[in-house]
């Protein structure tokens, strides 16, 4: 299965991509864990997307395409993926298009505005990728990750001034891709829970029904 996940930042999408991984056993590609992995190791692609993820703003098309590009091109990717962060504007999706890349499905996750700002504000994420909050979806030990032992931190662009950018520049250039993907009929959405198994439930029967 060829899965597209959308959803407002902090809407789930991290925390249902790696549910569905690991129940479809198919890889999930995150821009954003690629990105602030690249910033970490200091890398001219680090360097040149930094200010952007701070400002809570769009790192350039062609760069997160490239990256994209690099990963489809992979056999771990040749059973299936899931996109998690990606596209995030009409040209990402139309590169895409232009990349050949056959899409089984698209699904939304839908997240109002003033619940996502309650989410980000508690949320902590783990260098290995996990992500919690410190009220919905606590770790067993307090700040520390379940999965590896690693001590949580708060990520950079969770600031309250950046989480509203991201939440604009979200609807700005993001939310179009649902009706982008709504009239190829790929389009499904799922109305974000309380609590994360509630999510994953209505995800995982979404996604049973698709043909892929
Ligand atoms: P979230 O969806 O919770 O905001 P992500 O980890 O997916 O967080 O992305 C963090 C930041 O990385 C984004 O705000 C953006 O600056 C950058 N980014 C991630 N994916 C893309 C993309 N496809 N195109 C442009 N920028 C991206
Ligand atoms: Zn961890």
């Amino acid at each position: 299965m060829n899965l597209i996940l959308m959803g407002a930042p902090g809407a789930g999408k991290g925390t249902q991509s790696a549910k569905i991984s690991e129940k479809y056993k198919i890889p999930a590609i995150a821009t954003g864990d690629i990105l602030r992995g690249a910033i970490k190791a200091g890398t001219e692609l680090g360097k040149s997307a930094k200010s952007y993820i701070d400002a809570g703003k769009l790192v350039p098309d062609d760069v997160v395409i490239g990256i994209i590009k690099e990963y489809l091109s992979t056999d771990a990717c040749k059973n299936g993926f899931i996109l998690d962060g990606f596209p995030r504007s009409i040209p990402q999706a139309q590169a895409l298009d232009n990349l050949g890349v056959k899409i089984d499905v698209v699904l939304s996750i839908e997240v109002p505005d003033d619940k996502i700002i309650e989410r980000m504000s508690g949320r902590r994420v783990c260098s290995c990728g996990a992500s919690y909050h410190v009220e919905y979806n606590p770790p067993k030990t307090e700040n520390i990750c379940d999965k590896c032992g690693n001590e949580l931190y708060i990520r950079d662009d969770d600031s309250r001034e950046t989480v509203a950018n991201r939440l604009k520049t979200y609807h700005e250039q993001t939310e179009p891709l649902k009706e982008f993907y709504e009239a190829k009929g790929l389009l499904v959405t799922v109305i974000g829970q309380e609590k994360v198994e509630d999510t994953t439930a209505l995800v995982f029967k979404a996604l049973d029904g698709i043909k892929a």
